[in-house]
């Protein structure tokens, strides 16, 4: 394999496997052994040019340098208007802003901007996730655009799970850009612009050069992915804070309610629990306040981490377990408040 099945210019993905195996090709992962590319724009030579702040993505940011922003991942099914605006009004006594990210298989999803305005009409704020997957530079810029109109508090920009690994392998990828360019083009409309990062995802070394890129691009806050609980984040912020790094950090909080979420967690690419996490939660008599009093306190060791600014509450629900789950989130934010 010669070329990123993801056409990244800006690699590795986290989708890297525990021994360098590519997501989407029985291959080793192309960019392994290679330095992080230096952030030059958009297919190497397009510099798009920094927005004006709108207001929703001024809010966002002073309400991060505040401290303790509790988001939670919208459970709600990606495609069901009813469902999304049910979690909506579940979760927005509970929790600052819901972030409604790429889901881990379901492909076929509500447009950003729509889920958005439906969610934001509930009276809730909304970061929105952008994936790179399914739509070409044109359409992005569409769906910033329309990012913008709503209101959107921010844009989590990612380049997304290839096909092969969802609901539908049938499905044409498109990966016109990656995650770093597509941050580019958020921060050119004028959005608080969130990337992710997996720290404990091969190549490890190649995880804070690759954010610092994402910074350089545009990015200016990071969602840490689950990699282990508060030492793993700690020591992560701390090496990108020494390389030079002033994003914002939003560690992800694993919340487990019941067996189909721990399964769903599971299957996350690259997923780590705290060590004994998943196992005291999987010998509880009664998992559900187990698994909300577990994420509190592993919240808690989180907020306390220098250099975090907020914590997301993630995890997943089980077929029809959404609401419950929605319930579960708001109740931890609740608590934390
Ligand atoms: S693992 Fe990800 S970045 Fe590496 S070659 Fe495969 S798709 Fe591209």
């Amino acid at each position: 394999m010669e070329t990123c099945p993801k056409r990244m210019e800006y690699g590795p993905c986290g989708g890297v496997g525990p021994h360098g195996e590519c997501e989407a090709a029985p291959e080793p992962c192309v960019f392994l052994g290679a330095p992080v590319r230096r952030w030059a724009g958009i297919d190497g030579r397009t510099m798009p040019e920094r927005g004006v702040r709108t207001a929703a993505a001024a809010a966002t940011l002073a309400r991060l340098d505040a401290g303790r922003v509790i988001v939670a991942d919208m459970p709600a099914l990606a495609n069901g208007e009813d469902a999304l605006r049910r979690c909506a009004r579940i979760l927005r006594d509970g929790v600052d802003v819901t972030l409604a990210g790429d889901a881990p298989d379901a492909r076929v999803q509500l447009p950003p901007s729509l889920r958005a305005a439906i969610v934001q009409e509930e009276g809730l704020s909304l970061w929105a996730g952008v994936n790179a997957r399914d739509r070409n530079r044109v359409a992005l810029e569409g769906e910033l655009a329309g990012l913008r109109v709503t209101g959107a508090g921010a844009v989590n920009c990612v380049t997304g799970d290839h096909p092969h690994t969802g609901h539908r392998p049938d499905a044409m990828p498109v990966f016109d850009l990656d995650a770093t360019e597509l941050a580019a083009l958020a921060r050119a409309q004028g959005h608080a612009v969130a990337v992710a990062a997996a720290p404990s995802r091969g190549p490890v070394d190649a995880r804070v050069p690759l954010l610092l890129e994402k910074e350089r691009a545009g990015a200016e806050v990071c969602f840490v992915d689950h990699c282990g609980g508060s030492g793993p984040v700690g020591a992560f912020v701390a090496a990108a804070r020494a390389a030079g790094s002033s994003l914002r950090f939003v560690p992800c909080v694993p919340v487990v309610t019941s067996r189909a979420g721990a399964a769903l967690l599971a299957s996350f690419p690259g997923f780590a629990a705290p060590p004994g996490y998943l196992e005291e939660l999987g010998r509880a008599t009664d998992a559900r306040s187990a698994g909300i009093a577990a994420a509190v306190r592993l919240a808690e060791q989180m907020l306390e981490v220098d250099g975090v600014a907020g914590v997301d509450l993630s995890g997943g629900a089980g077929p029809g377990e959404e609401e419950d789950y929605a319930e579960a989130l708001a109740e931890i934010g609740s608590r934390l408040r």
